[in-house]
C-alpha cells in the first residue's frame, strides 16, 4: 500500500502516534449519516463552488478554516455559517504541532478562534497531528477535537480524481467523517469526488454537519 492508501485508513495513521479516545475520529449520530468536512478555507471561488455544490444536494458540511484566510475573507465565513454549515478552527498560520511550541500553537488557535463565531466549539490540527500538550490546553479551552475517518488526498497533485473517489468509496460508511480541502492545490480532485460523493450516496446518507 502506498502512503496515501495508508493514511486513508485514519484509524491506523492515529495509532502510529497514537489513539487518543477524546478526539472524534467518526460519529455515532442519526442512522445513514455522512460527515463532509473541508480543510484550509476559505478561498474564494473555490469555497463558493462548494456552497453551490452542497446547496444543489441540499447537504451539509463541516469547515475548519485558516484564521488568515478567515481573515481575508470574512464574508465567506459568514456565508458558510450561514447556509447551515458548521465552522472550527485550523490554527491561524496552519501551523505544524510537531515542530511548534505549546504558546505559539496556543496564541495561534485563539487568534483564528477569535474570527469564528461565539458558538463554534470544533478544532482539527494541521495535518491531523498535535502534541498531548497541546491537545489538552485546547480541550480545556473548550474545543472538541475533530479528526476524520475517511481522507481523500485530494491535495495529492499526483493522484488522479479517480482514485481519490475510490478511495473515498471504499470507506463510506454510518457516521464517517470524510476530509476534502476548499485549496487551490486541491481543487481539480476535490470537484470531482465531493460531486460524485453527493450523487452516488444522497440516496442512502443524509450529509450533516458536525455539532458537538
Ligand atoms: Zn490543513
Amino acid at each position: 500500500m502506498d502512503f496515501c492508501g495508508f493514511v486513508a485508513d485514519s484509524m491506523r495513521w492515529a495509532k502510529i502516534y497514537y489513539h487518543n479516545p477524546d478526539f472524534v475520529y467518526h460519529l455515532n449520530g442519526a442512522n445513514n449519516t455522512l460527515y463532509l468536512t473541508f480543510d484550509d478555507g476559505p478561498t474564494p471561488r473555490v469555497t463558493e463552488w462548494i456552497l453551490r455544490t452542497l446547496d444543489r444536494y441540499n447537504a451539509r458540511a463541516s469547515f475548519f478554516m485558516i484564521g488568515n484566510n478567515m481573515s481575508r475573507y470574512p464574508l465567506l465565513v459568514k456565508a458558510i455559517a450561514q447556509e447551515g454549515h458548521s465552522v472550527g478552527n485550523h490554527t491561524y498560520n496552519h501551523e505544524k504541532g510537531f515542530r511548534t511550541g505549546l504558546q505559539t500553537y496556543l496564541q495561534s488557535v485563539r487568534k483564528a478562534q477569535e474570527l469564528l463565531p461565539k458558538e463554534s466549539n470544533l478544532f482539527r490540527p494541521p495535518y491531523g497531528r498535535i502534541r498531548l500538550d497541546q491537545a489538552r490546553a485546547i480541550q480545556q479551552m473548550g474545543l472538541k477535537i475533530v479528526l476524520w475517518s475517511v481522507i481523500s488526498c485530494d491535495y495529492e497533485a499526483r493522484i488522479s480524481p479517480q482514485r481519490c473517489y475510490n478511495l473515498v468509496r471504499r470507506r463510506i460508511g454510518q457516521g464517517k467523517i470524510i476530509v476534502f480541502h476548499d485549496s487551490l492545490k486541491a481543487e481539480k480532485n476535490m470537484r470531482y469526488v465531493l460531486e460524485r460523493v453527493l450523487d452516488e450516496y444522497s440516496d442512502e446518507y443524509r450529509f450533516e454537519a458536525i455539532r458537538l
